[in-house]
């Protein structure tokens, strides 16, 4: 059995490390917004190279402050993309504004930044690019449409720490960046949570009292805030691992020209594209394949846990169906979407993991031809 991401690994590596780290926090007795939380804002500001990053619950609250911080509410429109995890959708939901879908550029999955001007209307207040599977987007064109019309920018780095457009670091380039810890993340914890990143103080001010009940000053409240911090455990846990971020995004990459190369010949199998000048983090390595469904069940039965990301398209979910952005509006997100599948792919990776996952998948491909065409 090869699993998508086996997280034992990594914690045999440091396990030590973390659990000494743990320990001292539990006998320290500060739990909530210590010292651990304070030291890794500064050391993840010091990494994405932006002034301020505040921890948070997750990346869903991350999405969701930051655009609290931007008084995004009731009779705004956010523009963003159908190809994404649902929270980022959701984020927009939360605040009582509602996403306009724009659809992707199939080469990057990510969001076709020259279709972004045609859905900006007088309500538009802020675009949410996503960079999905560690690939990032095209920010000159985003940020520049952006300029042009007035917008706030979010980025959704949830699936993209440490990735690089033109040599800078993704979620430095708009107002926001958002980030995730959630396990499974390129920089995972061992629970729940989230940060923003910004170079605006009186936007990170803002974020500081809606994290805490909507004051900065306890028992003083301004206005209706949440409860999201980063708790002591998640920060301790996130500083012993986030040294090693930089080692394990290079081995991600290794992985992924491994795996093109595996599949150079294989003519059924569209490995990613790169935009250029960019770093990719290979969050998910996604190829493109003919009889998706079939070959992802054949894939399974044969021990390779290879995952669909994501299986529906936002905008075909029950939970927009008020938008009324049916089938057929969005065709290179519905057609990427049945056709995607992303491959085992974590630093630990082995080569010879590595070698089973692509002959298993090329013989898969072949016999779900067979299969249909007879
Ligand atoms: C994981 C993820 C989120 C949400 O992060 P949580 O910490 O799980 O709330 C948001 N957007 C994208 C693209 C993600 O992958």
């Amino acid at each position: 059995m090869i699993p998508i991401l086996d997280s034992k690994r990594q914690y045999a590596q440091i396990g030590a490390e973390v659990e000494k780290a743990v320990c001292e926090v539990l006998r320290s007795g500060s739990y909530i917004l210590g010292p651990n939380a304070k030291a890794f804002e500064q050391e993840m500001a010091d990494f994405i190279g932006c002034k301020y990053t505040v921890g948070l619950n997750s990346g869903t609250d991350a999405l969701h402050l930051a655009l609290r911080a931007l008084d995004i509410g009731a009779g705004d429109e956010v523009i963003t993309v159908a190809f994404t995890f649902v929270a980022t959708t959701e984020a927009i939901g939360i605040v009582g504004a509602k996403p306009v879908f724009v659809d992707i550029d199939p080469d990057t999955f990510n969001i076709d930044a020259s279709k972004i001007e045609a859905a900006i209307t007088p309500k538009t207040k802020a675009i949410i690019p996503v960079h999905l599977y560690g690939q990032p987007c095209d920010m000159d064109i985003i940020m520049n449409v952006a300029k042009r019309h007035n917008l706030h920018v979010i980025e959704d780095c949830c699936q993209a720490i440490g990735a690089l457009y033109k040599g800078k670091m993704v979620g430095t380039f708009g107002d926001f960046g958002c980030l995730s810890f959630y396990p499974t993340k390129n920089l995972g914890g061992m629970g729940d949570g989230g940060l923003i990143m910004t170079s605006d103080e009186k936007l990170r001010d803002r974020v500081i009292a809606l994290r805490n009940h909507g004051g900065a000053i306890r028992y003083h409240h301004d206005e209706i805030g949440v409860n999201s911090r980063l708790d002591e455990v998640q920060a301790a846990i996130l500083r012993v691992k986030l040294p090693h971020i930089k080692e394990w995004n290079e081995k991600r990459r290794e992985h992924a020209y491994y795996y093109n190369e595996l599949f150079k010949d294989c003519a059924d199998i569209q490995t990613p594209k790169e935009l250029k000048d960019t770093y990719c983090v290979y969050h998910q390595y996604t190829v493109k394949i003919p009889n998706r469904d079939e070959v992802h069940k054949m894939l399974q039965e044969n021990g390779i846990g290879a995952m669909l990301y994501y299986p529906i398209p936002l905008h075909l979910q029950k939970v927009h169906e008020y938008l009324g952005v049916g089938k057929g509006s969005l065709p290179y997100t519905e057609k990427d979407t049945e056709m995607v599948i992303s491959l085992p792919m974590f630093p630990e990776l082995t080569k010879e993991e590595q070698q089973t996952v692509a002959k298993t998948l090329i013989e898969c491909i072949a016999k779900s031809k067979s299969k249909v065409s007879v």
